[in-house]
């Protein structure tokens, strides 16, 4: 199966996010009007980090010294960096991300990769998907990113260079030759400089010339790791996987719509069962342990209900997560209204290997355990719609495919 790769890069990141904060405080935008991020003015010392449109028109580059950059601007407006901003407003747009993406990998602080492969069970249209990424961190963030869309890494790094600001661009197989072969080599990912200086002697100007030559002439040039590296790239080919950093973990949860609105409570126990199923599933991927679990509901006119139980001793049993699952629905859930949206959360995760209940084994929950386990496994090495729990409600509901698509990824890469 074809991946689905979405690069996302913030345009001109320490700029817009300072832009983004000036206009929230009711200021006028920077990126209308000649200005940096760097350095100091009354000292003139420092870089340039960021630099606005109209600055680029005056030929201000990333990474110049201050003093060069007045020279060519002497009006150009320089604002300090404030990294805690740009901490956070990075923090912001890869949360939008990861509310769309299985799996995230954070590349820059102003860049990610996103795994969008499996998500055809959610989303109809790719670039649809890529558009609304785009438009939600814009109009919720304040500052514009660019989406490449393609089937690896570097196609869709390649891609959300093309056309800036506020952009979705593809780069598919089928592209790479009108699309990417026409542009001279130093546009390529990680061909510096030097590398550049190397090739362009040997008379390969373009990244077409250096994809039609033969790999060892170009591992000649400029050593056989990288001459590999860049012939591959040059070629589209690239087939490192899109990485999800471990993160501390607060917690899992899983929600799903309901295709039709539920008044049963058996059929709402179906669902249920599926919920706990995979997040609890997820959880084990991780090794973690829920001291508790909340249940929430969204009945048919938009309103939320929700109940938790605090446990004494940690669990990762499907089967325990269910049955208290089952409990929280009865307390909340009248069995009169329709509900439309059913939730299970698990959290105040702990790690494995630190609790009391493993000094007394207990055999049901010994048992339950290993079921538990050999599911999982089978789910990991085979997709996750081998195994169905039991009961669970018709296969057409939307359960856990969100899920599927992750777990779908954590899968080796083929
Ligand atoms: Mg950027």
């Amino acid at each position: 199966m074809k991946k689905l790769i979405f690069h996302i890069d913030v345009n001109s990141a320490y700029l817009s996010w300072e832009a983004a904060r000036l206009v929230k405080n009711g200021k006028s935008d920077i990126r209308l009007i000649p200005s940096a991020i760097g350095g100091d003015r009354q000292k003139r010392t420092g870089i340039i980090l960021a630099k606005s449109i109209p600055a680029k028109r005056y030929g201000v580059t990333t990474g110049e010294p201050i003093s060069m950059a007045l020279r060519k601007c002497p009006n150009l407006f320089l604002v300090k960096p404030d990294f805690a901003l740009y901490e956070r407003c990075s923090k912001e747009f890869i949360n939008i991300c990861k509310e769309y993406a299985p799996v995230v990998e954070q590349f820059s602080i102003d860049e990610c990769f996103l795994d969008m492969s499996g998500t055809e069970y959610i989303y109809e249209d790719p670039i649809k998907v890529a558009y609304e990424i785009k438009d939600k961190i814009r109009d919720t963030l304040g500052f514009t990113v660019n989406v490449g869309v393609s089937t690896n890494k570097l196609l869709a790094k390649m891609a959300s260079e093309f056309d800036k600001p506020d952009k979705v661009n593809t780069l598919f197989e089928s592209e790479i030759k009108n699309k990417m072969w026409p542009l001279p080599i130093r546009e390529l990912f990680s061909v510096g400089e030097a590398t550049a200086m190397r090739l362009k002697k040997a008379y390969i100007e373009t990244i077409g010339d250096l994809a039609k030559f033969d790999v060892n002439f170009i591992k000649s040039l400029v050593g056989e790791k990288l001459g590999e590296q860049i012939h591959n790239y040059a070629n589209g080919i690239d087939n490192t996987p899109v990485l999800a950093e471990p993160e501390a973990v607060k917690g899992y949860s899983i929600s799903t719509t309901l295709s039709e609105d539920i008044t049963d409570i058996e059929d709402a126990y179906k669902v249920l069962l599926s919920l706990a199923d995979s997040v609890s599933s997820r959880m084990r991927s991780d090794r973690g342990k829920a001291y508790c679990i909340n249940v929430g509901i969204r009945e048919n006119d938009f309103k939320n209900r929700s109940h938790q139980r605090k446990l004494t001793v940690s669990t990762d049993i499907t089967d325990e997560i269910f049955a208290i699952s089952k409990v929280l629905l009865d307390e909340l859930w009248d069995k009169q209204t329709p509900i439309r949206l059913i939730g299970i959360s698990l959290t105040n995760i702990t790690k494995e290997g630190s609790d009391q209940e493993e000094l007394f084994p207990d055999e049901r929950k010994e048992k339950l355990r290993k079921v538990d386990k050999a599911v999982d496994l089978i789910r990991y090495k085979y997709g996750t719609n081998v195994i169905v729990k039991g009961s669970t409600y018709n296969s057409s509901l939307e359960v856990g495919k969100k899920y599927k698509a992750q777990m779908e990824n954590k899968r080796e890469p083929k």
